[in-house]
C-alpha cells in the first residue's frame, strides 16, 4: 500500500505543476512593472502588463520614453496599486493618491486604466467599491498566491519564474 502511494507522488506533483502552469499563463501576466523594473523579452511574450504607477514616489509619467516603449508593445495594461506598499488596498487608501495614480497612468499610456490588480492580491470591500467607481475591473486570483512572471525577480521569486516557464 505504502509503495503504491510513493509511486503516485510524481503523478501528483506533475498534476499540480500542470495546474499551476495553466492557471498562471492564461493569460500571461507580467507583474510589478515600472521604469526601473522593466525588461524586453518577457514583455513581448506577455498578454497583460501590470504597472505600479508611483513606486517609491516616482511617477511613471515622468519617464515618457519608457511610457512610449510600453505603449508600443500593444499589450493590455493594468493598474497595479498605487505605490505597491504592503497590503496597500487592505487599508484605507487616499483618494488623492489614487486619482493621482490614475492620472499618471493616463498621462503615460494615453488611456485610462480599465483593469486593476491589487498588490499582494489583497483588497478590502471598501476599496473594491472605490475601484469600481473608477470603472476598473478588479483582477484577483485567490487560487495561487502570486502566479505571475516578473521582470527582475528578487531572489525568493526567481524559482517562480523558472517554474512558470517565464
Ligand atoms: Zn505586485
Amino acid at each position: 500500500m505504502k509503495s503504491k502511494f510513493i509511486m503516485l507522488i510524481p503523478v501528483i506533483i506533475s498534476l499540480i505543476y500542470v495546474i499551476i502552469l495553466i492557471s498562471s499563463r492564461n493569460p500571461l501576466i507580467i507583474d510589478d512593472l515600472y521604469p526601473e523594473n522593466s525588461c524586453n523579452d518577457l514583455l513581448e511574450k506577455a498578454d497583460i502588463l501590470y504597472v505600479i504607477p508611483n513606486f517609491e514616489n516616482y511617477s511613471i509619467s515622468n519617464n515618457k520614453e519608457w511610457c512610449a516603449k510600453i505603449k508600443s508593445l500593444n499589450k493590455t495594461i493594468g493598474l497595479h496599486g498605487i505605490k505597491h506598499s504592503y497590503h496597500e488596498f487592505n487599508k484605507k487608501i487616499s483618494n488623492v493618491e489614487l486619482v493621482s495614480a490614475i492620472n499618471s497612468f493616463e498621462n503615460c499610456f494615453e488611456e485610462k486604466p480599465s483593469l486593476f490588480r491589487p498588490p499582494y492580491n489583497k483588497i478590502n470591500k471598501e476599496n473594491e467599491e472605490i475601484i469600481s467607481k473608477f470603472n476598473m475591473t478588479i483582477y484577483k486570483k485567490r487560487f495561487i498566491v502570486h502566479p505571475y512572471c516578473h521582470c527582475n525577480p528578487k531572489s525568493f521569486m526567481k524559482p517562480l519564474n523558472w517554474i512558470l516557464l517565464c
